[in-house]
């Protein structure tokens, strides 16, 4: 299922864009095929905001709203319901202080924490992963995506690092 697709939100329709990474496919299942995997050795690029022994967290590609970031395991493992005690341990220790550091990078004060397993439930990567989605005021609030440039991008990565 594409991203845009998911039932649990509303189309919006200004600002729905193809997903430019993902458009009609999903991620494999396999670790030697894995977008965050790749992330996580350094063969694709991205705009980290945190990172500790287990834990990664980065800007989302295509973000829903500004500030959308990932927070994943350095283990790969591919659904929620096959992480051990000890990755739940690690990504619950750190949520709470990256969505903090993420909101007020962005100046927003209340935000969404979502997490995917399955196809059908919208999954695309499957690497563990938990969404934090700002959410501001009069802004539309959907699961359309946004397009925002490579330096824009940077700059609210910095604002959040700052925050931590
Ligand atoms: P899911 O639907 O699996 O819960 O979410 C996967 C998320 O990963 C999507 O929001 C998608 O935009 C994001 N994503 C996919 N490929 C990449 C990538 O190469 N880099 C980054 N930073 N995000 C990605
Ligand atoms: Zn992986």
């Amino acid at each position: 299922m594409s991203p845009i697709n998911n039932p649990l939100f509303p189309r919006t329709t200004s600002r729905i864009l193809p997903h430019p990474a993902k458009t009609n496919s999903v991620s494999s299942e396999d670790p030697e095929d894995c977008t965050f995997c790749k992330i996580l050795s350094g063969q694709l690029p991205c705009t980290k905001v945190f990172e500790n022994d287990e834990i990664l967290a980065f800007l989302d590609i295509a973000p829903i709203s500004r500030g959308h970031t990932l927070v994943i395991p350095k283990t790969h493992v591919s659904s929620l319901t096959l992480a051990s005690p000890s990755i739940m341990s690690s990504l619950g220790s750190v949520l709470p202080q990256i969505s903090n550091a993420v909101i007020q990078g962005v100046g927003a004060k209340d935000f969404n924490l979502l997490q995917n397993n399955g196809q059908i439930a919208g999954q695309v990567v499957f690497h563990l992963h938990f969404h934090i989605i700002p959410r501001f005021k009069d802004v539309e609030s959907g699961r359309g995506r946004l397009m925002i440039s490579k330096d824009e991008n940077e700059k609210i990565g910095k604002e959040i690092r700052a925050k931590l």
